[in-house]
């Protein structure tokens, strides 16, 4: 995959991305953030928009407050809801008194963006596209600068990095391909994702994103018509991840491609048992922003979806 990286940032820097916008990157680098989220800081007629406040790091509340300097912060807008998007949003709104604008129906339990947007709303100048996969509340936004310069806020549904993992319920892969096949349709000439460098010439990398889901599904689909595998051991065998971090995820992503194929008639659920989808992702012992620990919860989620077993249908 063609994907890109680059040098570590100046933490604390705001750096230019076009005139007008700049990004910021968090301090959260991990296995799964890359270096760390990307806070997008977009000039405006009154004041500045900050695009994913990012984690609940006070570090980063101050470092975006310094990085807007006398201009007023009048609106925070999310991508989505992830913890490394969401974290820094409560302390950033209450001490700028930002108006907060997200997805007009939250993954985040206890959590609606008081300016709720749907499909092809403007704030500020962004139009929300509306891309679920990643995660069900999942909003990119085009920012149409000038003719000639068309570009895409894609948070997490297209990287620059690395491909976006797909955790359900939150994620789902039946949403993510139409949500790629949608961006395929679209002529934005580059990319500004939620981690990563700036992405040029994004559509060859949203294709090849598709063309390695639709490989991995086939092989997926090869491996339970020939073998009984739990979606662990189908994981393993497939991503030979030993980050435990990593290893959850190929799992998580392993499991999004069966429900797929579940939802497509082309397997079905072996030694169907009661599996109660957890209502949200960030569970209530789990502060916001915390995505390095993993909650007794979500654990005990994650080791069910594990032992859970998918038959061919012939
Ligand atoms: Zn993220």
């Amino acid at each position: 995959m063609p994907f890109l990286t680059e040098p570590d940032p100046l933490r604390g820097v705001a750096e230019m991305v076009l005139p007008g916008i700049r990004r910021l990157v968090a301090r959260n680098p991990s296995v799964m953030t890359y270096l760390g989220t990307n806070t997008y800081l977009i000039d405006g007629r009154d004041g500045l928009t900050v695009l994913d406040p990012g984690p609940a790091d006070e570090v980063h509340v101050q470092d975006i407050v310094r990085a807007a300097g006398s201009t007023p912060i009048r609106r925070i807008v999310l991508t989505h809801t992830h913890s490394d998007h969401y974290g820094a949003l409560p302390q950033l709104a209450a001490v700028t008194g930002a108006e907060v604008y997200g997805y007009r129906k939250s993954a985040l339990r206890g959590f609606t963006a008081p300016n709720p947007l749907d499909d092809g709303d403007e704030v500020a100048g962004l139009v929300a596209v509306y891309t679920p996969g990643h995660a069900t509340d999942h909003l990119s936004f085009a920012y149409p600068i000038a003719h000639t310069c068309r570009m895409l806020f894609s948070g997490d549904h297209v990287m620059s990095w690395s491909s976006a993992i797909l955790s359900p319920p939150v994620g789902d892969m039946v949403a993510y391909y139409r949500s790629l096949e949608l961006l395929l349709r679209r002529d934005e000439v580059f990319y500004a994702p939620g981690h990563g460098p700036i992405l040029p010439a994004p559509q060859a990398l949203v294709r090849e994103l598709l063309a390695h889901r639709q490989m991995r599904e086939a092989t997926i689909l090869e491996a339970v018509r020939t073998q009984d595998w739990t979606v662990a051991d189908l994981a393993d065998h497939l991503y030979h991840k030993t980050d435990f971090r990593l290893k959850i995820a190929a799992q998580r992503n392993v499991l999004a491609h069966l429900l797929k194929l579940e939802h497509e008639g082309r397997v079905v659920q072996a030694e169907a048992r009661a599996y109660e989808a957890p209502e949200d992702h960030v569970p209530d012992d789990l502060p916001p922003g915390d995505e390095k620990s993993i909650s007794p919860r979500e654990i005990s989620m994650i080791e069910r979806d594990g032992k859970r077993k998918f038959a061919y249908v012939a």
